[in-house]
C-alpha cells in the first residue's frame, strides 16, 4: 500500500506520512464574528484529512482551538458593552451549531487561548530567559534577528518581508518584524499578572503554547488557511523551535481561500456567506459536496450555481440509495476496484475532488445497470461505504442503531393496535411520550410514520 502523501508548504514539495500516529493542529477561528463559508471550507477540509486519515488505518489525535482574546473581540465587546468573554462564547457556540450540521468529528481537544494562560508565560519566559525576547513598556517582544531560519514557510528573505509587513507598531520595537508575545496591559482592557508585567498574550504564542501543550514537539500535521501563512505561522515557528530546539510540525497543510464570484458583497451575499443562513437554504450534506469537489490547494470561486449542482447531485445519490431494498445484507461485500480508486484518490494529497468524482462515476454506471434490471447491493453499499468516509450523511439518517429503530416501529405498531380497540389513553400517552424524546407521529392513510421533530 502506498503512504498518505501530502504537499508540504514548508518543504514545497510532498511529504510521505509513515508513522501510524498522526498529529494534527489546525488553527481555529478568532470568536470574534459569525463563522462564514471561507471558515467552514478550511475547517472542513481538517475534518476531511483527519477522516481519510483514519479511514486508511492511521490513528489521529486532533486538536483545533479558538483564539478567545484577541483585539477584535475586546472591541466588539466594548461596542456591544458586553464583557469579551460573553462575544467569544457567542460565536464559539455558533461555531459548535455550524459544526454539528457539517458533520465535523468533535476534536479530541478544543482548547481556548484564555484558559492556557499558563502555557503561554511559562513559554514567553523561557524566550526571555534564552535573550530571544525582549521586555518593554509596551510588552514582551520576539527578537526575529535571533531566529536565523525566521521566513523559512513563507519563503521570504528578512528584508522582503520589512517592507511587505503590516506590522504593528512600537517605538521599542529592535526590528520593525519583532512581534508581541506578551501585550503590557492597558486601560480597560482584560489583563492577566505575570513577573513581567500585567498584560494578555499575543496571538502567536497562544498557538505554540496550545499545540505543543496537547501534541509535543514535534507533531506531524500543522494545518490552517492560507492566510495565516505570514506572519501567524511563520511566528509559530520561531516561537516554538527556539524555545525547545526542535522542528515544530513536520508537514503544514495550507487550505486556499474563498471568493465570491459575480456576486456583489450587500446584506444578501452576507446571508450567502454567513455559514449558518447558508445550512438554512441548503442541505448540510449537499454543502459539504460542493466544498469536496474544489481541491484544498486551489482557491474556490464560491458560487449559488456550484452549490445548486451539488444540491442536486446530492439527490441523486440519495435517490439511488433509497430504491435499492436492503442493501447492508450480511453477504454483501465492498466493489474493491472502485473502493482502490476512492482511497488512491483520497491518499494522493487528500484529492477530494476525484474521490468525489470516483464515487459518481460509480452512481452512473450503477444507475446504467439499473435498466438492465441488476442486483445493485454491492454497488448501493460502495457508495454508502465512499458517502461516509466524505461524511457526507443520507437525509433519513436517523441517528437511531437498527435495533432502537426496530423497536420504535415495534412501538408505532403497538399503538396502531391499540387505537384499533379505541384504547385511545395509551395510544396518546405512546405518542406523547415519543414527543418528548423529539419524534413526532403523522398517522396517514398509509399508517403512521415517525419523523424527528423540528429543531430536536
Ligand atoms: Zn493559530
Amino acid at each position: 500500500m502506498k503512504p498518505f502523501r501530502l504537499y508540504n508548504t514548508l518543504t514545497r514539495d510532498y511529504t510521505e506520512i509513515h508513522t501510524p500516529r498522526v498529529r494534527i493542529y489546525m488553527c481555529g477561528m478568532t470568536v470574534q464574528d459569525s463563522p462564514h463559508m471561507g471558515h467552514v471550507r478550511t475547517f472542513l477540509m481538517g475534518d476531511m484529512l483527519r477522516r481519510a486519515l483514519e479511514f486508511l488505518g492511521y490513528e489521529v489525535l486532533y486538536v483545533q482551538n479558538f483564539t478567545d482574546i484577541d483585539d477584535k473581540i475586546i472591541q466588539r465587546a466594548r461596542d456591544e458593552q458586553l464583557d469579551w468573554r460573553q462575544i467569544a462564547d457567542r460565536y464559539i457556540q455558533e461555531y459548535h451549531q455550524v459544526r454539528a450540521r457539517m458533520n465535523f468529528l468533535p476534536p479530541y481537544a478544543e482548547p481556548r487561548a484564555a484558559l492556557h494562560i499558563e502555557e503561554i508565560l511559562a513559554l514567553t519566559r523561557r524566550l526571555l530567559d534564552l535573550g530571544i525576547a525582549y521586555s518593554t513598556p509596551d510588552g514582551v517582544f520576539f527578537s526575529v534577528d535571533k531566529f536565523p531560519s525566521y521566513g523559512k514557510l513563507s519563503g521570504k528573505k528578512l528584508d522582503d518581508l520589512v517592507a511587505g509587513a503590516r506590522v504593528e507598531p512600537s517605538p521599542h520595537k529592535r526590528n520593525p518584524l519583532d512581534f508581541a508575545l506578551w501585550k503590557a496591559r492597558k486601560e480597560g482592557e482584560p489583563y492577566w499578572y505575570a513577573p513581567f508585567g500585567e498584560g494578555r498574550p499575543g496571538w502567536h504564542i497562544e498557538c505554540s503554547a496550545m499545540s505543543t501543550h496537547y501534541l509535543g514537539q514535534p507533531f506531524e500535521i500543522h494545518a490552517g488557511g492560507t492566510d495565516l501563512i505570514f506572519p501567524h505561522h511563520e511566528n509559530e515557528i520561531a516561537q516554538s523551535e527556539a524555545a525547545h530546539e526542535h522542528p515544530f510540525a513536520q508537514a503544514w497543510f495550507h487550505v486556499e481561500m474563498m471568493q465570491l464570484k459575480g456576486e456583489k458583497m450587500s446584506k444578501s451575499t452576507g446571508l450567502f456567506f454567513r455559514a449558518l443562513d447558508v445550512l438554512e437554504q441548503y442541505p448540510a450534506p449537499a454543502v459539504r459536496l460542493y466544498l469536496l469537489q474544489h481541491h484544498y490547494r486551489t482557491p474556490m470561486d464560491y458560487t449559488r450555481e456550484g452549490l445548486e449542482g451539488a444540491t442536486r447531485a446530492y439527490g441523486r445519490l440519495v435517490r439511488f440509495l433509497q430504491a435499492i431494498p436492503d442493501f447492508e445484507g450480511h453477504h454483501v461485500t465492498l466493489l474493491p476496484d472502485w473502493m482502490e480508486r476512492f482511497e488512491e484518490a483520497l491518499r494522493d494529497d487528500l484529492n477530494t475532488p476525484q474521490a468525489v468524482g470516483t464515487m459518481f462515476a460509480l452512481l452512473n454506471e450503477s444507475y446504467s445497470r439499473r435498466q438492465e434490471g441488476a442486483s445493485l447491493a454491492r454497488e448501493a453499499l460502495t457508495l454508502q461505504t465512499m458517502m461516509q468516509t466524505l461524511g457526507i450523511t443520507l437525509p433519513q439518517d436517523t441517528g437511531l442503531s437498527r435495533l432502537s429503530e426496530e423497536l420504535l416501529e415495534l412501538l408505532i405498531h403497538v399503538r396502531g393496535e391499540l387505537r384499533k380497540v379505541r384504547a385511545f389513553e395509551l395510544a396518546d400517552h405512546i405518542r406523547d411520550e415519543l414527543g418528548k424524546r423529539g419524534i413526532a407521529l403523522e398517522d396517514t392513510p398509509e399508517g403512521t410514520r415517525w419523523t424527528w421533530k423540528q429543531g430536536a
